[in-house]
């Protein structure tokens, strides 16, 4: 199937052309008839397989009207579609592929996130936008403070729903959905669908189209994963050797704490290696510019914590390192989908020790898999890992989990997903879903839809 095919006006199907994309990938196949049909969809896509292009070509389709450019008069303050996503990252992201697919229509996009000045922001809403791509905090205080406004909205896109409701972002949610027009076009695209996902579809969405790439697509992303069982105190030498013996050129690196990233950046160098890191303690301007390096390839290794690990959008990223494993075994799908990325094959490593097994156990228990495990010469462990078994449980290990992120151990990029938690109605069935380690016939896509089960083994 050609672009063509699915009914897209030649402007956008030069911009998606000079692109380099030939086909469209399955999301998309199934995703943009689905759009132009006008009905509400759900979508169960995960980051790399193209589904932004998935809902963000039709919106381009449905918005561009039929008059001439320039001719459309655009109100102050009122935009005619919105899209909410988790991080500014990702906003920055959605945002710069409505630039490149809309490159040759008439519509004006702005990417609005905290932690940066209001004020520019409210003058590019009073200069007039088609599509504003936001996180939930600002945007909420930017209606609060009447510097927008959704009379003419007519589509709204929840993107990486499952991650908003992690972040804690359903009240801020619901508080915006309850502003907007009644008469809108939904869509909601998320990687995993567990019961909080569900709910807010019930109350967002009416009668919708559900989509998934469950199909036999080669889109699937391929990604070889393996672990090195380490001893704690020996994971940055291992990495340090990984790097070198290895000659990895681009890696992206995930640790537990901003602290320990500036560590291990600092031991990296130590040993001749350069590294930068990203974390919610520097500013969003260097954290944009690292990121733009690493994209460039200025920067090769690239230690992050949870902040960057959605809305990294580099084409052929062949590499992701779990330095420290999440506590939530969707966090890991996440952060392996940055790599192996539309088709291409990508590598996910990670150093485990004993303090991390649990997290283990759960995360081979989602996958429905137990990862591949090497031995690194010189790097033979004090204690020895146990063998991983799909049926451990551990209820220790599950209120551990449960404990540290209430603590909010794991970082998060926002204050207001930080206050709204404490409101989320869909707190307790959401949290319990996330936090009790998936038996694996409770994953929560279903097994036989899940495409990430049949991530391939090396
Ligand atoms: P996404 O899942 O939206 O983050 O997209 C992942 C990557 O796939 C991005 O780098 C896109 O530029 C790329 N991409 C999206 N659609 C296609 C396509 N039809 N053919 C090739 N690459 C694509």
């Amino acid at each position: 199937m050609t672009f063509a095919k699915l009914n897209l006006s030649t402007p956008i199907l030069e911009a998606v052309r000079e692109l380099g994309y030939e086909t469209p990938t399955a999301i998309q196949k199934k995703a943009i008839p689905a759009i132009l049909s006008g009905r509400d969809l759900i979508a169960a896509a995960q980051t790399g397989t193209g589904k932004t292009a998935g809902f963000v070509l039709p919106i381009l389709e449905m918005l561009k009207g039929d008059k001439p450019s320039g001719e459309r008069k655009r109100r102050a303050k009122r935009l005619r579609a919105l899209i909410i996503v988790p991080t500014r990252e990702l906003a920055i992201q959605v945002e710069s592929n409505i630039c490149q697919y809309g490159k040759y229509l008439d519509i004006k996009s702005m990417a609005m996130f905290g932690g940066v000045d209001l004020e520019p922001q409210k003058q590019q809403l009073i200069d007039g936008i088609d599509i504003l791509v936001a996180t939930p905090g600002r945007l909420l205080d930017m209606a609060h403070q009447r510097a927008l406004h959704f009379d003419e909205l007519k589509m709204l896109v929840l993107d990486e729903a499952d991650r908003m409701l992690d972040m804690g972002f359903i009240g801020d949610i619901n508080k915006i959905i309850e502003r907007l027009p009644v008469q809108r076009q939904n869509l909601l695209f998320s990687a995993t669908m567990p019961d909080g996902v569900r709910l807010l579809a019930d109350t967002a969405i009416d009668n919708p189209i559900e989509v998934s790439i469950a199909d036999n697509s080669t889109t699937t992303p391929q990604i070889s994963q393996w672990i090195v069982s380490v001893d704690k105190d020996k994971k940055s030498a291992l990495l340090s050797h990984l790097i070198k013996e290895h000659q990895w050129t681009q890696a992206l690196i995930f640790i537990r704490t901003k602290h320990g990233a500036a560590k291990l950046v600092s031991q990296l160098e130590k040993r001749g290696i350069n590294a930068e890191s990203i974390h919610s303690g520097r500013s969003q301007a260097v954290r944009t510019q690292i990121l733009a390096d690493f994209k460039s390839g200025e920067i090769g290794i690239l230690v992050a914590t949870g902040i960057a690990s959605r809305g990294i959008d580099i084409d052929e990223l062949t590499r992701v390192v779990n330095y420290d494993l999440p506590d939530d075994a969707d966090d890991y799908i996440h952060r392996i989908g940055r790599t192996g990325r539309a088709g291409a094959c990508g590598e996910a490593v990670s150093l485990v020790s004993m303090d991390d097994f649990k997290r283990l156990c759960a995360i081979e228990r989602r996958l429905n898999q137990i990862i591949d495990r090497r031995t690194i010469e010189g790097f033979i462990t004090v204690k020895e890992l146990p063998k991983s078994n799909l049926d451990f449980v551990s209820k220790s290990a599950d209120r551990k989990t449960t404990k540290s992120k209430d603590k909010g151990n794991k970082e998060q990029t926002s204050k207001e997903g930080r206050k709204s938690n404490t409101k989320n109605p869909y707190k307790n069935s959401h949290n319990d879903n996330h936090k009790e380690p998936p038996e694996i016939s409770e994953a929560s896509t279903p097994d036989s839809e899940n495409p990430w089960l049949r991530i391939r083994k090396k």
